[in-house]
């Protein structure tokens, strides 16, 4: 339910409605930057409800009571049906301008990341993305220079001016990795594992959350209301890719997901080229697909070594075939009436 009050309520009316929410025993959550104001009403309300609006329909202050029928509520369309934007340093993801993060896999040495990173801001990417801990299939590869990985990407960060988004897969380890990046991104394996969204959800840092192999859409917006009822609203949603029966790719892009996330939520959306076919060869087809089907953005794995990477070297696209990309992709931008 969202209670959107009069323009000129006043911050009394304002309170008011917040301790009246909180006396019948649910949560008042203010819609931040946003010009008209707006409370949505977190928790259990189901047999209560239409008694609820009636009740709210008449305080002081209020213009209209709305009930929101999705399960998920601070992520529904319905509540922000403007859309949203998540900033990310001065990086502003789910404007007009599609935004690339694009890196190694895993953050192997100084030399290495910042190498890459000079290779793809050249080339226009705005994010620098490199993964420290490493959620990997087997236990006996490469997990990942964990803290020594972050200090890495932060330094490179100072260096080349590109902010970093890296994966935490550890609720213990969450302050730490937010200390350090600029984005937290919440890996495909850990998309519910509740008490790592919450952790996330009480930093003030915008969340990369990918879309689990076996989930669905509507389990991602499940996901991602973990965080923001938290009070972390910076939720930017990423298709990488679900398993299907097909195998002549790593995983099969749910194409779809993107004009049905951007019909369900107010959320950005990117997508995964990388993570999602597993084969460089298809990285710049699936990117193009993904910005012409309304995607804000896309994460690429870039080494210039792929053959030596110390993970998914075979999805990885060599730094000139990156640059190469770039230009393809604001042509499709631009066909899409967006900019790069
Ligand atoms: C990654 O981004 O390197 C990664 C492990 O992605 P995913 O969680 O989508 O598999
Ligand atoms: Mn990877």
């Amino acid at each position: 339910m969202i209670i959107i009050m009069d323009l000129n309520a006043s911050p009394e009316q304002i309170r008011e409605v917040e301790q009246e929410i909180e006396r019948v025993g649910l949560r008042p959550f203010m819609n931040p930057g946003v010009e008209r104001k707006v409370i949505a009403v977190l928790g259990e309300m189901d047999v209560h409800k239409a008694d609820l609006v009636e009740h709210f329909s008449t305080m002081d202050g209020v213009s209209r009571v709305d009930v929101i029928s999705d399960l998920w509520k601070l992520a529904s369309k319905s509540y922000r049906p403007e859309g949203s934007t998540v900033r990310v340093q001065d990086v502003v993801i789910g404007g007009n301008r599609i935004v690339v993060a694009a890196g190694p896999c895993s953050v192997e040495d100084e030399g290495q990341l910042l190498e890459i990173a000079e290779a793809v801001k050249e080339s226009g990417a705005s994010l620098l993305r490199g993964g420290a801990f490493k959620p990997r299939t087997s236990p006996y590869s490469f997990q990942g220079l964990g803290e020594k990985g972050l200090k890495i990407m932060a330094r490179v960060r100072d260096k080349v001016g590109l902010p970093i988004v890296t994966e935490v897969m550890d609720t213990h380890d969450v302050n730490m990795v937010a200390d350090y990046a600029d984005m937290l991104q919440i890996g495909a394996r850990n998309m519910q594992n509740f008490a790592l969204l919450k952790k996330a959800g009480n930093t003030n840092r915008p969340v990369l959350l990918k879309r689990g192999p076996a989930a669905k859409v509507k389990d991602l917006l499940m996901s991602a209301e973990y965080i923001m009822a938290e009070g972390n609203q910076s939720v930017v949603l990423c298709e990488r890719g679900i398993t299907t029966f097909e195998d002549t790719t790593r995983n099969t892009t749910d194409i779809n997901a993107l004009p049905v996330l951007k019909r369900l939520t107010h959320l950005p959306v990117m997508i995964d080229p990388s993570h999602a076919t597993g084969d460089w060869r298809y990285v710049g087809p699936i990117s193009l697909a993904g910005v012409a089907a309304g995607a804000d953005g896309v994460i690429v794995e870039v080494h210039p070594d792929p053959g030596h990477a110390k993970s998914d070297g075979p999805q990885s696209l060599k730094p000139d075939k990156f640059a190469e990309l770039m230009g393809k992709l604001r042509r499709v931008a631009e066909a899409v009436d967006r900019t790069m």
